[in-house]
């Protein structure tokens, strides 16, 4: 009986196989096709009834007028230092604009979502050359995205990105795919490496990647949020985020003149004394809510604050459902990520690790002292890099740098997991996709073999975006402006000024 049964399970099973579409031909281009998989923030809507489109947050001006009545009596609130009657006014504007994003206690959306659409599959995108288009930066047009909904849980979306390779494989000819992808979407990434496998992947690109979290979520996760005497750490973060800005150095001018002069240090003070009445209201009331549900969201709290978070957010029994699914990807994924990576290395899949370095964090917490790319820290996306706190400098023995060890005096990359995979971009902005950008990420995606940070001269290990058209090579320490930024804002002003009137004669000329 038990054979008979065995022998009926498989004939089943072998029913079931799907049919997989192959491609009229094999291509022989060469090329792997390119799929991104995307981070946070892809395109959403809700799905009406009637099958159409509607938007995910709704602010139509009739909308916006309509919270003015509420808006005005969560302001009233706040000035009768009501701080959970204001928590709770805020929390009904919330359900009015954005609703939509809720998620229900075990992880999944409450409304109908829809998301992306993903790039079509249409061969002629992968036969592009990588850098060829767009070259001024924003989306990329010659790779495949994939879109992700950032509130759910990456584990499930990663079957979503499987179904894509399937797709993207059939339609190019191709039998293995380049996985790239970006902030967030190595979360996806990973989790669809720990459950699939390499089979289906030629090569793996890991850029700015959230795969072991971010300190500013566990910070926040863990309710340890903070903005006391944070002025002349604001300065640092926005002189460092905006460092390759010409235009935008004006206002880190502007801001550091506020700073010096004590005012920014008032505004500071008298947000944190908000901060420090009302906060521990609006988690209760609005923060906890909104995205102790969502588990795309847990997925960016780092292990050393994973658990405590769990306890500050989820004390309340009605979201016991949701700690198997965030577990799931916690324990199964981030934790994890050392045997992934392990795993690739065994199958000999070249992958890479692409991280920004430079950018202080954003100053809201205690201890905001980390290098970031302004959003994600630096140690925690290159797996170990030992990094210098904001401000100061590495220190090394003997008279010769040692390999791995950054010239600005920034970064040791001799502590990463894999020291001669990960490359690090100074003041590159997490969203920043320059043209210097492409063509380093171009170069990664054409190499044969597993290359190393020793391989091409033009990309060592260290580099750093000039004006966006070419990385240098990082060969010295930062020298530092110390003069005061009243100065420096003066001197913004008058290049600010003579371009004006240079464009102005240039607009006579013609
Ligand atoms: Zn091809």
């Amino acid at each position: 009986m038990k054979k008979l049964l065995c022998v009926l399970l498989s004939l089943v099973l072998c029913m079931s196989v799907p049919v997989v579409a192959f491609a009229e031909d094999t291509c022989n281009c060469g090329n792997a096709p390119v799929v991104l998989v995307h981070g946070f923030g892809s395109p959403m809507y809700t799905v009406n009834e009637d099958g159409s489109q509607g938007a995910l947050v709704s602010l139509t001006t009739q909308e916006i007028f309509a919270l003015v009545p509420a808006v005005a009596e969560a302001l009233g609130k706040l000035t009768f230092g009501d701080d959970v009657g204001f928590a709770k006014a805020v929390k009904g504007i919330a359900d009015d604009i954005a609703a939509n994003l809720y998620c229900n206690p075990d992880g999944t959306s409450v409304a109908e979502i829809a998301v992306g659409p993903n790039t079509p599959a249409d061969p002629a995108i992968h036969l592009r050359a990588y850098n060829e288009v767009n070259p001024d930066g924003g989306d990329y047009e010659t790779v495949y995205t994939f879109h992700q909904d950032w509130r759910l849980d990456p584990t499930a979306t990663a079957d979503l990105l499987d179904a894509y390779i399937q797709e993207i494989k059939a339609a190019t000819g191709h039998n293995k795919v380049v996985l790239m992808a970006h902030s967030q979407g190595n979360n996806i990434a990973t989790s669809y490496l720990a459950e699939y496998g390499t089979d289906d992947i030629e090569k793996v690109i890991f850029t700015s990647p959230a795969y072991q979290g971010l300190r500013l979520v566990g910070q926040l996760y863990t309710r340890d949020i903070s903005i006391e005497g944070k002025a002349s750490a604001l300065t640092s973060f926005l002189d460092t985020f905006m460092r390759l800005n010409a235009d935008q150095q004006t206002i880190v001018n502007l801001v550091g003149v506020l700073d010096e002069s004590g005012i920014l240090d008032m505004v500071v003070g008298a947000l944190d004394l908000f901060l420090d009445s009302t906060l521990d209201a609006l988690y209760t009331y609005v923060l906890i809510d909104m995205f102790a549900t969502m588990p795309g969201i847990w997925g960016f709290v780092p292990d050393e604050y994973y658990e405590e978070a769990k306890a500050v957010m989820l004390q309340n029994e009605e979201y016991a459902a949701i700690i198997p699914v965030i577990d799931e990807y916690h324990y199964g994924v981030q934790t994890r990520l050392p045997e992934i990576l392990a795993g690739l290395e065994a199958d000999g899949i070249p992958f890479y690790i692409v991280a920004g370095y430079g950018i202080d964090p954003i100053p809201v917490y205690e201890d905001a002292v980390f290098q970031s790319d302004m959003l994600i820290d630096t140690d925690y996306m290159s797996i170990g890099a030992t990094c210098a706190k904001s401000g100061e400098q590495l220190s090394y023995e003997g008279d010769t740098l040692p390999a791995y060890f950054s010239a600005d005096l920034m970064v040791d990359a001799s502590t990463c997991l894999y020291p001669d995979r990960t490359w690090f971009l100074k003041y590159q902005g997490h969203l920043d996709m320059c043209k210097a950008y492409k063509d380093f990420i171009a170069w990664l995606i054409s190499t044969e073999a597993q290359a190393n940070v020793f391989d091409n001269e033009t990309y060592p290990q260290f580099l750093q975006c000039n004006v966006h058209d070419a990385f240098e090579v990082v060969t010295e320490p930062e020298v530092k402006d110390e003069r005061s930024y009243f100065i420096r804002l003066f001197e913004s002003i008058i290049a600010f000024f003579k371009n004006a009137i240079a464009k102005l004669f240039e607009g006579f000329g013609k």
